[in-house]
């Protein structure tokens, strides 16, 4: 099988392209020309980008691409794609002096084109019906504005996926054609090793790795809360004026906590685990899970901890189990990374180690994608407690403001949240608007900056 990228998808995207250009021309022109707000700036991009394709696929045309020689007519395929590399160029050219001409600001479009995911989920967030704050006023149109925008998101996706999933499948299964044999090969060495002995290969996958994986990377955030360095990563705190450096005392007795639930709670869970998989299947089987059903199991769990991280946590802020139970995990209203399981014995049974356990034995799983999964959801609780907003990691602002203000953002992804509207006061404030992949090496805390009180 070859990458492919199917003509009849690439036509469609144009045609797609084609018309949300011409109904969002107006607002796309405004746009381009520097106006409107974080509303207009939302699809400013997709719209430059996507007058830029228009320019391209139905201003230039054929007729140019001729006129430099090219032609299209009795090629082969691979002369094809020459032949619409050069068309390209060619094009590019024309829409540069068309620019020029029009003296039309094509750094500036170009610019907006390139605007970041943070933009572009911004609109999407503003599609759903995000009110509130002052960015984020509704902008003319309304609601109707506002589906219009999602389903040219979702559509534009959508497209996106049709046009390139051939291409994403195949670059997958060559990967995993490629590595997949060495992991089955060190697969098969343990196996053979540990034959009748698959206690201590379970507890080896389930125990060790993530403990690894954990404590690996608390070190490192350890090491900045502890002494304040380097800078380059202070600066990415979402809450400035907090742990700067953490308390000692406190962080001391965070730890005491933290380790027995880690080695005691956690490893008598692993026992209670290990038993109950044996029971179901077994998780020390030969064969390695195939990459696709690894991948689709990874997300069931994922969905299966959302669900049941989200109750549970919401049954633990109810006053009477608050004050027992999880107040000791609201003693940090800034978390720290280490924190993220520091928290009464049932609390960390129940609402942490429950969801993410609950997944590889329904589904009766291997030791590797369990081992696998563990070590994920240990670092993205790790991350999203860690304090420091930093780039190309996931946004911790989520869980951050939970500790902040207690009554919002319970579950993991926000679903629930946005389900149940528990996060009504998350979606007006200023961390909502940094609550995005940070892509860029500026902090967020700078290009989006608190905004001043009155007689500051
Ligand atoms: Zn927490
Ligand atoms: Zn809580």
């Amino acid at each position: 099988m070859t990458p492919s990228t199917s003509k009849p998808a690439k036509l469609l995207t144009s045609l797609w392209m084609r018309l949300s250009c011409e109904a969002e021309s107006k607002g796309g022109e405004q746009a381009c020309q520097g106006g409107g707000g974080q509303e207009g700036r939302a699809l400013t991009g997709l719209r430059c980008g996507f007058n830029l394709h228009l320019d391209l696929t139905w201003t230039a045309g054929k007729k140019h691409t001729e006129q430099e020689g090219v032609s299209f007519s009795g090629l082969g395929s691979a002369d094809r794609e020459s032949a619409s590399e050069k068309s390209l160029a060619v094009v590019n050219k024309l829409l540069l002096s068309r620019a020029a001409e029009q003296q039309r600001p094509v750094r500036d479009c170009e610019q907006r084109a390139d605007m970041s995911v943070e933009t572009a989920a911004s609109g999407a967030r503003e599609a759903g019906g995000s009110r509130g704050s002052s960015g984020r006023q509704e902008g003319p149109g309304g609601l109707w504005d506002s589906v219009k925008k999602a389903g040219f998101v979702i559509g534009s996706g959508i497209l996106f996926l049709a046009a390139f999933g051939n291409s994403l499948t195949w670059h997958l299964q060559r990967f995993w054609g490629a590595s997949g044999d060495f992991w089955q090969n060190l697969w098969t060495k343990l196996y053979v090793a540990y034959e009748g002995h698959d206690a201590s290969l379970f507890f080896l996958g389930t125990m060790l790795a993530p403990t690894l994986a954990f404590w690996g990377s608390n070190a490192l955030l350890l090491w900045v809360d502890i002494t304040g360095t380097p800078s380059f990563i202070t600066r990415y705190r979402i809450q400035l004026d907090k742990n700067n450096p953490v308390d000692p005392a406190k962080l001391r007795q965070a730890l005491k906590c933290v380790l027995f639930n880690h080695v005691v709670i956690s490893g008598a869970m692993t026992v209670v685990v290990y038993y109950l998989m044996s029971w179901r299947g077994n998780p020390c089987g030969p064969e390695l899970p195939t990459f696709h059903w690894a991948l689709m199991e990874l997300a069931a769990f994922s969905i299966l901890e959302e669900i049941l991280f989200y109750y549970s946590h919401r049954l633990f802020h109810q006053p009477s189990l608050y004050k027992h139970y999880h107040k000791q995990h609201h003693e940090w209203t800034a978390p720290i990374g280490v924190v993220s399981i520091y928290a009464h014995p049932l609390e960390h049974v129940v609402s942490n180690l429950l969801p993410v356990v609950s997944g590889p034995v329904l589904l009766g799983s291997h030791l590797s994608t369990t081992s696998l999964w563990y070590c994920v959801a240990l670092v993205s609780t790790t991350i999203s407690h860690c304090g420091y907003h930093l780039p190309f990691l996931p946004s911790p602002e989520f869980h951050d403001f939970h500790h902040l203000r207690f009554n919002q953002c319970f579950g993991v992804f926000g679903i629930l949240d946005r389900l149940h509207g528990t996060d009504s006061k998350f979606r007006q404030s200023k961390q909502y608007e940094r609550h995005t992949l940070l892509t860029s090496f500026t902090p967020l805390n700078e290009s989006i900056p608190d905004t001043q009180k009155k007689g500051q």
